[in-house]
Parts: structure tokens; sequence; C-alpha cells
């Protein structure tokens, strides 16, 4: 039975479906400890629950669309998968987001994969997984959160390396109150990346530190 931190309803605040209402099932447990970490509450927090309970609380929202988060919910694997394939299996339209030091080479074709590479600024740039990098969708995103001008500089460079451009949808969001948003925009237009930039809109919406939004 996974382990759950919190099950909410609120509006999507990253990527390319920010604005909609999402419904977010959060996984308890994280195997990294990124320095600018605004979920620490999910380490150990939360209660076993079944696949039907999980999925009995998602179907009190009249809303489609489900994320699911932590921590890191891959932490807890064949949970997670069963869980995606059930709510992919009911209609849902799946979303998983995840820190990128697990392989998503087994996560449902079905799912949107929101997948982190840690910066250096994160203190957890040496977890990144690569491999990953061969399974990402044209439709999934790849977020690279930058907190200065070295990870932004760091992020460039993997994006050349590895063709990124090409292979999926790259988003770029400042570390919340390390790094002013126009320093990154005015980089990203003097070069002329092709990437998203994007702000935590939920950050804006309610106070930073509220939980459950
Ligand atoms: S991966 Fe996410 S939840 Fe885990 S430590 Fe980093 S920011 Fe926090």
């Amino acid at each position: 039975m996974p382990k759950i931190n919190e099950i909410y309803y609120s509006i999507q605040g990253e990527g390319t479906r920010a604005g909609e209402p999402c419904i977010f099932v959060r996984f308890t447990y994280c195997n990294l400890r990124c320095t600018y970490c605004d979920t620490e509450y999910a380490f150990y927090e939360g209660q076993e629950m079944t696949n039907n309970e999980i999925i009995e609380e998602v179907k009190k929202f009249n809303c489609k669309l489900v994320e699911i988060t932590g921590g890191e919910p891959l932490v807890q694997k064949d949970e997670c998968l069963s869980l995606m394939k059930s709510l992919c299996d009911l209609g849902y339209e799946v979303m998983i987001e995840t820190g990128g030091s697990i392989s998503i080479a087994d996560i449902d074709p079905r799912v949107k994969i929101i997948m982190d590479l840690k910066c250096p600024s994160s203190g957890m740039e040496k977890k990144n997984l690569y491999e990953n990098l061969n399974h990402l969708k044209p439709t999934d995103e790849l977020k690279f959160v930058i907190g200065n001008r070295e990870d932004y500089d760091w992020s460039k460079k993997i994006i050349k390396e590895n063709n990124l451009e090409q292979k999926c949808i790259l988003l770029f969001s400042p570390v919340f109150d390390k790094i002013q948003p126009v320093e990154i925009v005015n980089w990203i237009l003097q070069d002329n990346l092709k990437v998203r930039f994007q702000l935590q809109l939920h950050k804006y919406i309610w106070d930073p530190q509220t939980k459950g939004v």
C-alpha cells in the first residue's frame, strides 16, 4: 500500500497545464534533499492507502486531470505505477512530477511525465539519471529550476549536448525568492533558447508557505 501525504484539488501551478484545475496526489518520501525544497513535510508524513481508497478520494472532485507528485513518487515505484495505470484506465488524464533520479522507463505511455534535471545549486546534480532522457516523449516536460547564472549555463550546456530542444518541452523556472525572474528571461532572450519560462503560479495566488494548494 502506498503512503500518501495529501490529496487535494487546486490550480496547476506549473508547466504547460498551468492555470487549469487539477487533482494532486502527493506521495510520501523523497530520496533527494534539494537546497530549495518546499515540500519537506512530504519526506515522512502520510498515511497508507489502498489504490481504491485513493481513487475514491480522487472521484470526489469533478475533474479529470490528476497529477501524481511528492516528495518523489517513484520511491514507491510499484504502487505509483499501479495507481497511474488504474487512473488512466478510468479515463483520467494523468501527469507525474519526478525529480529525475529514478528510472522512468516503465511509466505507462499514457502518462505525461514532468521531470527535473537537478541543477548544480540544488546540491543534487550528481543524482541525475541521464539515461531517463532517452525515455521522454515529445509531449513530456523537462524542468530546470535555476538559482543562479551557473545553473543557467549548466542547463544550456545539457540542452545542447543532448539535443533536447528536439526531444520534449523544456521549462525554465526560477528558484523562488533566490533569483529575479527577469534575469533568467533576459538570458533566454539573449541566447534565443527554445525553452518555456515559467513561474510557480500557486506561490503568487496564495502565501508561498501555504500547503495543499
Ligand atoms: S526532489 Fe522535490 S521533494 Fe525531493 S527534495 Fe527535491 S524539491 Fe524536495
